[in-house]
């Protein structure tokens, strides 16, 4: 689950790590509210979408900058008008970007040098790291590309966690000494803490500053948290911004399926995801497109699978669908009893390859048989690849 830049330097500042002060809006006449808590002078206006790149993106309507700097807080409010309700593409947002629905104000600093910071796990190592670079306010894969030297990693150990020694040795590592090294010590530590207590996936500060009063602010924040561990966290949960999610996946969540939104127009129904991945591939494969990502699950019950292919039905750019279940733990009639009552419920307009393989399959192409439904069967996953990409085509 990811947050709002907004949302995460208010659980930074809980944590002690430094932020510029700021306060966010949702609506014009909020504007004048979250500004009055601000100091009078340089402020920025900053468009909270849940992608990055915002301040090299453009606006729909060819205004450019979701990030801006204002020498006063009368031509910030100007600005957030700008912006709110505006559709912002950046690099991470794709074609379609991303509409303005929260504008955070914050006052602007005086920046003496940028930074990176992040923390994550290293799934390597089976442990968190901290990444840190003297190159902060740029793309961090162009300089692990091009500068891998300037990239500095911390593996903690996690029985043991950050040792004072590690955040010592960053922080020189990185340059600072004296009243910076002292705040970026701080800062380090913060983040760590509420990278561990909130479950957190990935915590990004890019950039970090310091200033020329010898502050270390984090001026970006992009958090996202495990969403395995969300049942631990009431308090982030109420943070989710739904605006920023495709409703077919809210959907697809509340019904505990894997589900994942693609633009081709081949809607897949599978169980396993590995399953699911070679499903996708073989779709492409054979010249056709993937338009989902959808993982029943080893357990699916009919509620689930009725869930599913409503899911599916739904999605205007789904011309076929393919069902490619090997029953192992699941009951390959289970999966045929809900496809049945889905497609009864709210009628089956498309054509629909079904391969089944494993437990119970007799008495799921049985079910399938006897439902009356015009349905295509797979007798190989290869086969029935071809044969939705063919009916689509
Ligand atoms: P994004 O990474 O989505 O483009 P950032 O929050 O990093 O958004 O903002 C883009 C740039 O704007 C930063 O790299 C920084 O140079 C500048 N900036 C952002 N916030 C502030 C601030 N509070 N004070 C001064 N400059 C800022
Ligand atoms: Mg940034």
């Amino acid at each position: 689950m990811n947050i709002h830049e907004y949302q995460a330097k208010a659980l930074f500042e809980t944590f002690g790590v430094a932020v510029p002060k700021g306060a966010a809006a949702k609506t014009p006449e909020d504007f004048i509210i979250a500004l009055g808590g601000l100091p009078e002078g340089p402020t920025m206006v900053k468009s909270q979408i849940h992608a990055g790149g915002r301040g090299k993106g453009v606006f729909k309507d060819g205004y450019k900058g979701g990030v801006k700097f204002c020498k006063t807080k009368a031509e910030a409010r100007e600005i957030a008008a700008r912006m709110l309700g505006n559709t912002l593409v950046t690099a991470q947002t794709g074609p379609a970007g991303r509409r303005v629905q929260t504008i955070y104000f914050t006052v602007a600093s005086e920046i003496k040098r940028e930074y990176y910071l992040a923390i994550l796990l290293d799934r390597g190592a089976s442990r968190p790291v901290i990444v840190a670079s003297t190159e902060g306010g740029v793309e961090i894969e162009k300089v692990a590309h091009e500068t891998p030297d300037r990239i500095f990693k911390v593996v903690v150990d996690p029985a043991y966690g950050l040792a004072d020694f590690q955040v010592r040795d960053l922080v020189t590592r990185l340059g600072l000494a004296g009243a910076e090294a002292k705040n970026a010590v701080r800062l380090v530590r913060g983040l760590y803490a509420m990278y561990w207590e909130t479950d957190a996936a990935m915590v990004e500060v890019n950039p970090l500053i310091t200033t020329p009063a010898g502050e270390v602010l984090a001026l970006d924040a992009k958090v996202s948290f495990d969403d395995n561990a969300l049942f631990r966290h009431p308090e982030i949960v109420a943070l989710r911004d739904l605006n920023e999610e495709d409703p077919k996946e809210i959907e697809a969540s509340a019904h505990s399926l894997n589900y994942i939104a693609l633009d081709g127009n081949i809607a897949c129904l599978v169980n396993g995801a590995g399953l699911a991945m070679s499903t996708m591939d073989i779709i492409k494969y054979f010249g056709g497109s993937p338009a989902n990502f959808l993982d029943v699950g080893g357990g699916a019950s009919k509620d689930q699978v009725v869930a599913a292919f409503k899911i599916i039905l739904g999605d205007p750019n789904v011309k076929g669908i393919f069902v490619n279940i090997f029953g192992g733990i699941m009951d390959c009639n289970v999966i045929a009893a809900g496809i049945v009552e889905a497609a009864r419920e709210v009628g089956l307009g498309l054509p629909l390859v079904v391969r089944l393989e494993g437990n119970n399959s007799e008495a799921g192409k049985a079910t399938l048989a006897a439902s009356g439904l015009k349905i295509v069967s797979g007798d190989s996953m290869a086969d029935a690849a071809q044969k939705i990409v063919r009916l689509v085509s």
